[in-house]
């Protein structure tokens, strides 16, 4: 989020940029703490309710900052405790965040950018073109939305937010800063004290900012495959003609490692029928991934007007399932939550405004909302 003039936007601001922030006003920097606080545990955008901010900063800060988040344009919950939120960025575009729990788990779905440049040829975001990346405070912003939804909850009691995946709208790697500063937020105590366990960076492959993710921080990381060689990767996933599927996989390995702990890359597969779903390319993908530590997860495909692709059928699916699981994978299905396990998951609707802003259209987003994992459990292969 750009800043009003004059005024610093406070939201997006990491610890260490909030120490900064008051330093420069001639503060201490313990405030940063207590405003962070007041900002991300409590939800608070009005500086005269820090009840433990004397009136003289106070004021002060009223003159030179803001406490700012998207503007909420919606938000549904629906039955299931599914929530979806439609929100309003500077570019003037909408992008979407959505809601899912899931047992003891609740998983919010954030977006990076608004639309998105890497065009997969199967994504209803890639199909409108990019218009915008995400300010710190519009990434950070949707789990600030989020979690006063749930009222006032400091980070010290059970979360309603319990994991983040960044896999809304945009590639968050091609948003790298404003992507890092928000996910250092998501993890910081005086933010929402999300365990770097659970939250996840979505990626379909810029090796160059995988590379540099190590140097700034230690989320989890899921990469998008979807398909298991160079020439069908090439059609569905541009980006792999300058980042091709041995060099990315190694970048991958390479950060995992650096992690320096048992963590394992998810792979993300999304299902097409008669594209990438046949035995041959879980064939494959065995041999693919056979030494890179990883479980994989199966989104089968979510159609879209004119997308020119199909969801392959429930056996389908399934034995591309079983066939990887045989081969000692851990495998699950992304599915539809509340129906039929095998049913198809929804879209969302966003609003992208044209870069040019002359005309505004309509995106559908995946719908991560209504999914579940169905796991078919396999013993670790590594
Ligand atoms: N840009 C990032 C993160 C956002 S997309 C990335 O590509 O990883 C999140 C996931 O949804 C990706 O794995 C993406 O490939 C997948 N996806 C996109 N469109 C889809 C569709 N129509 N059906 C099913 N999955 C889709
Ligand atoms: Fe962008 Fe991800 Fe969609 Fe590809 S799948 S166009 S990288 S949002």
């Amino acid at each position: 989020m750009t800043e009003s003039i004059g005024k610093t936007n406070l939201l997006g601001l990491t610890q260490l940029e909030m120490e900064k922030f008051f330093d420069s006003i001639g503060e201490k920097r313990f405030r940063a703490g207590q405003v962070m606080k007041w900002i991300h545990h409590y939800g608070v955008d009005d500086f005269d309710a820090m009840s433990n901010v004397g009136k003289a900063l106070r004021e002060k800060l009223k003159a030179c900052a803001e406490i700012r988040g998207p503007e909420v344009v919606s938000e549904d919950i629906s039955s299931d405790g599914t929530r979806k939120w439609v929100v309003r960025v500077e570019s003037g575009s909408c992008v979407e965040t959505v809601y899912i729990p899931q047992g003891k788990r609740g998983t919010l779905c954030v977006s990076s950018q608004a639309g998105c440049a890497l065009d997969c040829s199967f994504c209803s975001t890639g199909k409108q073109g990019f218009n915008s990346n995400l300010t710190a405070a519009e990434v950070i912003g949707q789990v600030w939305i989020a979690n006063k939804s749930f009222g006032s909850v400091p980070a010290t009691v059970d979360r309603a937010i319990t994991n983040v995946v960044m896999m809304g709208m945009g590639e968050p790697l091609l948003n790298f800063d404003n992507v890092i500063a928000a996910m250092h937020l998501m993890m910081d105590d005086m933010g929402y004290g999300i365990s770097k366990r659970r939250v996840t960076l979505s990626t379909s492959g810029v090796v160059p900012m995988i590379d540099e993710l190590a140097k700034h921080i230690d989320v989890s990381l899921a990469l998008s495959l979807h398909a298991p060689n160079d020439a069908l990767r090439n059609q569905l996933v541009p980006i792999n003609k300058k980042y091709p599927l041995k060099m990315l996989l190694e970048s991958c390995r390479n950060y995992m490692s650096a992690l320096g702990e048992k963590r394992v890359l998810t792979i993300e597969y999304t299902l097409l029928k008669d594209i990438n779903d046949k035995v041959e390319h879980a064939v494959e993908m065995i041999e693919l991934l056979k030494d890179t530590p990883c479980k994989i997860n199966l989104i089968p495909f979510n159609p879209f007007p004119h997308s020119g692709y199909e969801r392959p059928s429930n056996n389908a699916i399934r034995r591309f399932q079983d066939q990887l699981h045989q081969a000692g994978f851990n495998v699950t299905v992304r599915t539809t939550r509340g129906e039929d396990i095998d049913a198809a998951c929804g879209q969302l609707v966003g609003q992208v405004m044209d870069r040019t802003r002359r005309s505004e259209r309509y995106i559908a987003v995946r719908e991560l909302s209504a999914e579940a994992d169905v796991v078919q459990s396999a013993a670790p292969r590594n």
